[in-house]
């Protein structure tokens, strides 16, 4: 009789539907915080590597380093010359002044000396002074932070060999269009400089696969996460040295798989991005095939009228898509202003290619609050969307925190499960996917239908996912979401 009643509870909860996704709407601040932190979100698509680190960290390497801070400009130094510069060590120990740097290397402390979200932001990379080598730690550091989150995958945006790849643009000069340009940094010698960024990859990842005791048995978490880059560009500057910096982008992604993609960095209001905006769409064009042979995300859209002007607004989303083929587009907050957007949107979303929002980015920076994100009318579209943080240790938060953000723009339960699955399946990791319909996620490729979630792949799908880097990542973040959602 015990046996048949089991056997009937068995067969009475596999014929149960799923659990109700839960309503976020709902939680509390408290429990949306335990929720989200918890929820596996993929991946993080939108991280710069060097505003990723606490203030607490920078000033620890400040000390270990033997650096200086400038005390009148709260600013971490290289030299200890000059008035009101003292060694790190004695700004550790002095709580007042401590505490006056840490506000002036991130965006914590609102208004601080008087200066928008958007210059404090922006101004805050100069103030955090951290030796070369230090790559490494900021790398253990955002590793170790996601893994703690859930989330096993991250695209992280470093600018390898900065000064070296510009002198050669300098070098080379305009040549009247991207083209002959290409060919004058070609001739100048760019691909020469493929072994130092190669040889600059191993030391990052040696030194953070160190600090995280990778391999051991002490291992830290940030071990199982898969790391991969993207070649920043600077957008200020003559467009010569921009192009060589891509270009040496280009040849390193063809060179070392860990490279993945490019991306165009700094403020997209300042005087040069504003003015070269054109020309760096065409250059991008002209490296990469139009997004045909290299994979690119640009910044674009990261704008309010506060920042530029009402035409500079007007169209930098749309021709990063369409003249440059960015396939992922850093922000597009302005989208909704632009020129035609409903348009650029519908070709988005037919394209596929995906927004990285970036809410407490945006509400710190453009001082646009999550409630009036697009992040709800790329929904409704259809255009692809993945939350990330862009600089959590300047902005003082965490991708958790970004998924939180998400439900005060109305996003639901669902929104957020697509999110996180388009951090991988719209990543630039190589080979096929697990799912035949990206941003749906309704239809698993034939390879693997009836398979996804499962404990192990079999058959054509253990194929997939033992030849596909994508399909291996998404094949752990769909077991990371089985168990999630089991306790519902
Ligand atoms: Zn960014």
């Amino acid at each position: 009789m015990r046996r048949i009643l089991i056997g009937l509870l068995g067969a009475l909860a596999l014929a149960a539907p799923a659990a109700a996704a839960p309503d976020l709407s709902k939680m509390g601040a408290a429990e949306l915080a335990v929720f989200m932190k918890a929820f596996p979100k993929g991946g993080e698509l939108h991280n710069h590597l060097g505003g990723g680190t606490p203030a607490e960290l920078i000033l620890d390497w400040a000390v270990e380093d033997k650096l200086c801070v400038d005390t009148l400009e709260l600013a971490i130094r290289f030299t200890c010359a000059g008035e009101g510069v003292k060694p790190a060590a004695e700004v550790l120990a002095n709580e007042a002044l401590r505490s006056a740097l840490m506000d002036s290397l991130t965006t914590r402390h609102p208004g601080f000396r008087d200066r928008s979200g958007h210059d404090q932001f922006f101004t805050a990379f100069s103030r955090r002074g951290t030796s070369p080598g230090r790559n490494g730690d900021a790398l253990a550091e955002t590793l170790n932070g996601l893994a703690r989150q859930n989330t096993f995958y991250a695209e992280l945006m470093v600018t390898p060999q900065f000064v070296a790849s510009r002198q050669i643009g300098a070098k080379a000069g305009w040549q009247g269009d991207a083209a002959r340009t290409k060919a004058a940094i070609a001739a100048a010698g760019i691909d020469k400089l493929v072994p130092a960024v190669v040889a600059d990859t191993d030391a990052l990842e040696k030194r953070a696969r160190d600090l995280m005791k990778c391999g051991t048995a002490e291992a830290q978490p940030g071990c199982q996460v898969t790391a991969r880059f993207l070649f920043q560009a600077m957008r200020q500057g003559p467009p010569e040295q921009t192009m060589a910096q891509l270009q040496l982008g280009v040849a390193t992604i063809a060179a070392d798989k860990r490279w993945v993609g490019l991306q165009l960095v700094a403020p997209e209001d300042g005087v040069e991005a504003v003015k070269y905006y054109d020309t760096h769409m065409k250059i991008v064009a002209e490296l990469t095939d139009r997004g045909r042979k290299v994979p690119v995300a640009l910044h674009a859209g990261e704008l309010t009228l506060k920042l530029v002007t009402p035409q500079a607004m007007s169209y930098h989303v749309r021709d990063a898509v369409r003249v440059a083929g960015a396939r992922r587009i850093g922000h597009g907050t302005a989208l909704p202003e632009e020129v035609g957007a409903a348009d650029t949107a519908r070709e988005m979303a037919a394209r596929g290619v995906l927004i990285e929002a970036n809410l407490i980015s945006n509400s710190v920076i453009l001082e646009v609050p999550p409630e009036q994100h697009p992040y709800a009318w790329f929904r409704k579209m259809g255009v692809p969307v993945a939350l990330s943080t862009d600089d959590s240790g300047i902005s003082r938060s965490e991708l958790s925190g970004d998924y939180a953000y998400a439900v005060r723009n109305g996003a639901t339960y669902d929104d957020l499960k697509t999110a996180a699955r388009n951090a991988l399946a719209f990543s630039f990791l190589p080979g096929d996917g697990l799912w035949a319909d990206p941003n749906v996620y309704r239809k698993p490729t034939a390879a693997c239908a009836g398979q996804i979630g499962n404990p192990e792949p079999k058959g054509g799908c253990a194929d997939l996912v033992r030849k596909s880097d994508k399909a291996r990542e998404q094949w752990r973040h769909e077991k990371l979401l089985r168990a999630f959602e089991a306790g519902f």
